[in-house]
């Protein structure tokens, strides 16, 4: 039986909170060792003191005062980016869950595969941007990169001991959001508290509003075809309302895998932590005679564009993943901001894809300067830069 020594970065968000419950659950199986938070000293403080990981780190030096005077025993403290990614390379882990929002994630992702870690990614980010690079990486070191996002877990599942040229698709499954069925003419007045009220899942407000445009289930797109090194054209979206169904994989001879369970981010959490192996779980176990229906339809690509956006950008590649992702988080961030109505998100995205050049084959500097750019434009778009 193997004892995971796991360092959390991103430890006070929903997935944060997730995988501490489940190192608290099975403490035989996952321990945490580190632990990081951007800027929220006390939570972070809260729970490293009932969990004593040996170092922690905040990346707001802002903060760094606070999280001491909360600290009631003394681990190593770093501080700042660097401190991330020093706490990423830490002697004593052996796996990396990355759970930070947006692009921080990226260079102590990468830096945790250069010492040899495993990597849980949660960070969509980390895929969308650098795929091919983080992908490579891992590969050239021989570690693993362990899918937490649940519909990637799902399909990681339904894949163990398969090949690669079985696949004829992956199936990601989407609730739809809280407007799937709204017509068209009437997203333009849709409001924040709207869009914020997620049928299935409760997670952070940047998702949420992800899981509304659609855009969410983009990111997964381009992060399944790198996760899992197929095609574009063999990553497809089907909405199921209920959530049950995480994803499936359409293998070559007809026969279609899905993984079932609640919408709870401790399951994949879980099975991360605790692959190759299956443990007993103690969460809520699933009665689909209580469920009793499960529906699927197709998405609705015309009403959505962020699912043709994300596939153009899966195509392509190069630097346009990072520029859509980009322009993403801060068209979204205006619309919670009550600048833009929400249509705005995707039209500030597909200008963004359509004025920042593309380059093939980028460099992780590439990437970085691509986000920034994209960034920068779609501020000015707002007439705010
Ligand atoms: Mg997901």
């Amino acid at each position: 039986m193997r004892k995971r020594r796991v360092t959390l970065l991103g430890s006070t968000g929903s997935i944060g909170a997730s995988a501490i419950k489940v190192a608290e659950t099975m403490p035989d199986r996952m321990e945490i060792v580190g632990m990081a938070a951007k800027r929220s000293s006390a939570s972070l403080a809260e729970a490293a003191n009932r969990l004593r990981p040996e170092a922690v780190c905040i990346v707001d030096p802002g903060s760094l005062d606070d999280l001491r005077r909360a600290l009631n025993y003394e681990p190593i403290v770093f501080v700042g980016e660097e401190g991330l990614i020093e706490l990423s390379t830490l002697a004593g882990s052996d796996l990396v869950l990355v759970a930070i929002v947006g692009t921080a994630g990226l260079r102590p992702a990468l830096a945790a595969i250069d010492c040899g870690k495993d990597l849980a990614v949660a960070s969509k980010e980390i895929l969308v941007m650098a795929g091919e690079i983080v992908m490579t990486h891992a590969n050239n070191k021989g570690v693993l990169v362990l899918p937490v996002d649940s519909e990637h877990n799902a399909i990681f599942q339904c894949l163990e001991g398969k090949r690669s040229e079985q696949i004829e698709n992956l199936i990601l499954t989407a609730s739809g959001g809280p407007f799937r069925r709204l017509p068209a003419d009437q997203l333009n007045n849709v409001t924040k508290a709207e869009a914020l009220r997620h049928p299935t899942w409760k997670m952070g407000q940047k998702i949420t509003i992800d899981s509304a445009t659609l855009f969410n289930k983009g990111l997964e797109m381009i992060e399944a075809r790198w996760l899992f090194n197929v095609p574009m054209r063999k990553v497809q979206v089907l909405i199921h309302p209920q959530s049950i169904v995480h994803s499936m994989v359409e293998f070559v001879d007809g026969s279609i895998l899905a993984q079932l369970s609640h919408s709870d981010m401790c399951f994949p959490i879980q099975f991360a932590v605790t692959w190759p192996e299956r443990v007993p779980h103690s969460l809520k176990p699933l009665r689909l005679a209580e469920v009793r229906s499960l529906e699927f339809e197709e998405p609705r690509y015309d009403v959505f564009p962020a699912l043709n956006l994300a596939r153009k950008a899966g195509e392509a590649g190069g630097v346009l993943p990072a520029i859509l992702n980009a322009a993403n988080e801060v068209a979204v961030q205006a619309f919670l901001d009550d600048q833009i109505p929400f249509p705005e998100i995707w039209r500030l995205v597909h200008s963004a894809m359509e004025y920042n050049a593309n380059l093939a084959s980028p460099s992780l500097d590439d990437i970085i300067r691509a986000d920034s750019e994209a960034r920068l434009f779609v501020r000015r778009a707002l007439g705010n830069p």
